[in-house]
């Protein structure tokens, strides 16, 4: 059985995130979306939140799981018996800083595969923080459909919205 780890901050989970989260599902028996509950950038949903927003996001893909973790990366996928760190790899910008991680994991736990899959066309130039910055600035929160799943637009919409 080969359990995969998809780690991120997923602040919240995007159309992005979900196509690399479908594509493993595919390949592994298990693949489990870890949010991590404190990454050293401001964030604007709270763990509860992204992990709440994740699992309802993910809940038609039978062998994706959620889970909120607050370890080193590598120790959290020993922890949950992966075999597999999946990660996802946009055209510009996202190289550099996902080698630096992959060498590192790799030092820290040999053996722990990482396994980049190319972000698809239509989600290239998507970001998380992109999506929010645009939310924030009012009428974009209305136009961001395609890039987020349906749960996560409300979300949007409440934080933004409400604080106008
Ligand atoms: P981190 O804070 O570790 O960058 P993110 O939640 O932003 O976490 O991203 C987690 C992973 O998802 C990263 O490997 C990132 O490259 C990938 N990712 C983010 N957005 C997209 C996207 N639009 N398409 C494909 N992969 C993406």
């Amino acid at each position: 059985m080969i359990i995969a780890l998809y780690p991120g901050s997923f602040d919240p989970i995007t159309n992005g995130h979900l196509d690399i989260a479908t594509r493993a599902s595919r390949l592994f028996d298990k693949t489990i979306i870890g949010v991590f509950a404190t990454p050293s950038k401001h964030l604007t949903f709270s763990i509860e939140e992204r992990v709440a927003l994740a699992k309802e996001a993910t809940k038609n893909l039978p062998k994706v799981e959620v889970m909120p973790y607050q370890d080193v990366t590598v120790e959290f996928a020993r922890k949950v018996n992966a075999s597999v760190l999946v990660r996802g790899l946009r055209m510009v910008g996202d190289f550099e800083w996902e080698f630096e991680m992959a060498m590192m994991n790799q030092l820290l736990a040999p053996g722990l595969e990482t396994i980049n899959f190319m972000a698809s066309q239509e989600y290239q130039f998507l970001s998380a923080s992109l999506v929010k910055e645009v939310s924030l600035l009012g009428g974009g929160v209305n136009k961001i459909s395609k890039l987020v799943p349906p749960n996560v637009e409300a979300a949007l919409k409440k934080k933004f919205l409400t604080k106008k």
